[in-house]
């Protein structure tokens, strides 16, 4: 159960990520995750957001060490961003997507949560036995910004690279 302090922590860093603060639910579902709307309902989904979203002490998946914020924007920026997806619930590709998209759209975030985010969209490509080669926008990231972000990208909002956070 997450307690009052942390659901108010939690609050604030939706309200960072310029998320719908109506769409998240806390204390709700069976765990964190995003739940998209039923058939024939228009609205953009339901956000729950649970204990599981604290990191693990000494976890070494990204998905378990990452920050709550870096979680909160894979389910805004990521999942919800496609309410009537085609892709499988929790299949690889839509958890790539979720992940790869919040880091690199999501507002106001370090750059070491996008980097977490990248490294959760390549680890979710790995678990499924698919082989992915990095774009440059995940070359970058994983350079720790030595290389130079493509041109193509757009920083999100308070985007600042490593040396300048
Ligand atoms: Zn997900």
């Amino acid at each position: 159960m997450l307690d009052d302090a942390e659901i108010g922590r939690l609050k604030r860093e939706v309200l960072e990520l310029e998320a719908d603060p109506e769409m998240f639910h806390f204390n709700a579902g069976r765990n964190t995750g995003y739940v998209q709307p039923k058939e024939g309902d228009s609205g953009p989904g339901r956000i729950h957001v649970r204990g599981d979203v604290l990191p693990m002490e000494g976890a070494v998946h990204p998905r378990s060490s990452m920050s709550t914020k870096a979680v909160l924007a894979h389910e805004y920026w990521g999942h919800a961003q496609y309410p009537r997806t085609k892709l499988e619930p929790r299949e690889w590709n839509d958890e790539f997507r979720a992940s790869y998209t919040a880091a690199a759209e999501a507002p106001n975030l370090t750059f070491r949560e996008r980097q977490d985010l990248m490294r959760d969209a390549v680890k979710r490509a790995e678990e499924a036995n698919r082989s992915i080669k990095p774009n440059a926008l995940m070359r970058y990231f994983f350079s720790d910004g030595y290389s130079d972000p493509p041109t193509w990208w757009t920083p999100p909002k308070g985007f600042k690279p490593p040396g300048e956070e």
